[in-house]
């Protein structure tokens, strides 16, 4: 291996991310954010780019999902060892927290691309000796703790990530902030660029803010205002102290609480919401801010089920770093795809009987629903008339459902019991199984093994969503809600279906769920069930049009491309 150092020697992109998922072995994420960012620095790596990634080691992890008899979501600690994983570097930085010397040390983990590329992410630790019990355990739980928790260990990634980043020698070029939870490290750079050693705020000239903003790039992925960060300057004075002076500080990050968005938006030259409906919403959050849209992506390579892969490489050679090629996918012939699809299909049913005991039938049109259990993601909007759904669905469907609710939210939690309650009542007319503690492995087995991809969140709160991209890659064809990524991707009937109205304005916070239902009851009787079961060449039409006018486009390679052209190098 090479000696970590070669990573100093070109100038980089820095790109900060509160989570990072890597690997399911590596519990470093929680859901889509981590995600994007793996698949992210994964596009990065094929694509040669030079990025280094900053995040923190979560040493205990989120947590492992299990469920009690009744189906209450039990949450355990993950037991994995960074050390098995990650090289130490030498080099430690120090960030005062609650007017302690906190040290703070990184581990390296290499993203090394067959395409040669190689980038190198750094997992930012506190559990050093020397530190404080409670010091030590700030890098512990990925969004665990309270209010100041988090300010900790924001302050570690923000202001520790930087510091670290130039004592190991590291050139940065930009600084990428996915997220608005590393956004203390644009004071850092404050200071950083500052002319005068002794600044005050009201000394206007001392302070280079459009320096710092020439060198931050900042992504915005949260629709409603309550979703953002903030902290109270008490909190913040307490625990942090003061970094640069409050005056300024509440000048860029507002006068009442420091938002951490605010701060971003304020010291970022470029400005990026995740689809283009998002980016129209941010703008009327934050007005006055320039916003641009770069749409989500997912990492071609990784989510494509290793059924899918083998007909992309015999008919589409080069396909995984150059996803643009799935758009000759009617190259494939129809039985090549179902064949393949069959066999994920297989692969899916074979976990399901696995984890839970029952077996599933593979010509049985299956629907699949699987993203953290969060009230807006609506996940039982399904189950809005039970009844409705038994005639229309029974002998003809199967559910799979999986996903995490946050150890804080009781509504997910019962969520999730609600719909294993369900699962008895509807016994073998709909068999309908919730999997336990949803992953990358369980997302990678489960998306490509259904046959439609189901997503009814409330508009607009899906930024951007990742997963139906995934399903389109694996000729899942979408049926959704018309927010986020498939306002962009959706073409009625030809790429998947719509469920409920068309996006009206971006303010619009009116819930359809009953139009919405109804809706997804009316299609699913009279275009899906049909379609599946009586032309099976109009539905393997649809599977290869998710592959080659959605899965062509919504992936990491183009959307990296669309980073350095569009933030990177401006
Ligand atoms: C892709 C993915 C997500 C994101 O799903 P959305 O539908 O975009 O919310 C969350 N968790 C895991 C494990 C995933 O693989």
């Amino acid at each position: 291996m090479n000696d970590w150092r070669i990573f100093t020697d070109t100038s980089r992109i820095a790109y900060f991310s509160m989570e990072i998922g890597l690997a399911t072995e590596m519990p470093t994420y929680s859901g889509g954010l981590g995600i994007l960012a793996g698949d992210t620095i994964r596009s990065a790596a094929d694509l040669k780019l030079p990025l280094v990634a900053v995040t923190l080691v979560s040493r205990k992890g989120y947590f492992r999902q299990t469920f009690s008899a009744d189906g209450w979501q039990q949450e355990q600690p993950v037991d994995w060892r960074p050390e098995d994983f990650f090289e130490l570097l030498p080099g430690k930085v120090v960030v005062s927290i609650d007017s302690r010397d906190v040290k703070v040390q990184a581990w390296l983990y290499r993203v090394s691309s067959p395409a040669g590329g190689e980038i190198p992410v750094l997992f930012l630790d506190t559990d050093i000796p020397g530190n404080l019990p409670e010091d030590r355990a700030i890098t512990d739980y990925l969004y665990g703790g309270d209010n100041a928790y988090r300010l900790k260990q924001e302050i570690v990634l923000g202001i520790g990530g930087a510091r670290l980043l130039r004592t190991l020698n590291f050139q940065i070029r930009k600084y990428h902030l996915n997220e608005g939870h590393a956004s203390l490290l644009t004071l850092e750079l404050l200071n950083h660029f500052r002319r005068r050693f002794h600044a005050t705020w009201e000394d206007r000239d001392s302070w280079d803010l459009r320096s710092v903003q020439e060198s931050c790039v900042f992504t915005t992925h949260t629709p409603v205002e309550a979703g953002h960060d903030r902290f109270d300057y008490e909190l913040v004075q307490k625990i942090m102290g003061e970094v640069v002076p409050l005056g300024l500080l509440k000048e860029l990050a507002g006068l009442k609480e420091l938002n951490m968005t605010l701060l971003a938006l304020n010291l970022s030259r470029y400005i990026n919401g995740v689809a283009k409906k998002h980016g129209e919403v941010s703008k009327e959050l934050f007005p006055g801010f320039e916003i641009h849209a770069i749409t989500n992506g997912v990492h071609a390579f990784t989510w494509t089920s290793p059924y899918i892969m083998a007909v992309f490489d015999k008919f589409l050679p080069g396909w995984a770093n150059e996803p643009e090629l799935l758009v000759r996918v009617d190259n494939i012939p129809d039985q090549e795809i179902w064949d393949a699809h069959y066999g994920a299909k297989a692969y899916l049913f074979q976990y399901i009987e696995e984890v839970t005991g029952i077996k599933y039938d593979p010509d049985i049109l299956t629907i699949g629903f699987a993203r953290r259990a969060t009230a807006y993601k609506r996940a039982k909007m399904i189950f809005t008339d039970p009844d409705r759904l038994l005639q229309i669905g029974r002998g003809k469907l199967q559910l799979v459902f999986a996903g995490k609710a946050h150890p804080h939210d009781d509504h997910g939690k019962k969520m999730i019991q609600d719909i294993q309650k369900l699962a008895a009542t509807f016994g073998d007319a709909i068999k309908l199984v919730y999997l336990p503690n949803y992953n990358m492995d369980v997302a990678s087995r489960l998306i490509p093994g259904v046959d439609v991809w189901l997503n009814n969140p409330l508009r607009p709160l899906e930024a951007s969503g990742t997963s139906g991209m995934k399903a389109a890659l694996n000729g899942v064809p979408n049926f959704s809600v018309l927010d986020g990524w498939w306002i962009e991707g959706h073409i009625e009937g030809v790429t998947g279906w719509s469920i409920g109205p068309p996006p009206t304005d971006a303010s619009a916070e009116v819930n359809h769920t009953d139009e919405d239902a109804d809706d997804l009851y009316h299609k699913l009787e009279t275009v899906i069930i049909p379609l599946f079961y009586q032309d099976r060449p109009g539905w393997i039409h649809v599977m290869k049009n998710a592959i080659g006018k959605n899965a062509y486009y919504f992936n990491t390679h183009v959307m990296m491309r669309r980073y350095v052209t569009e933030a990177y190098i401006r």
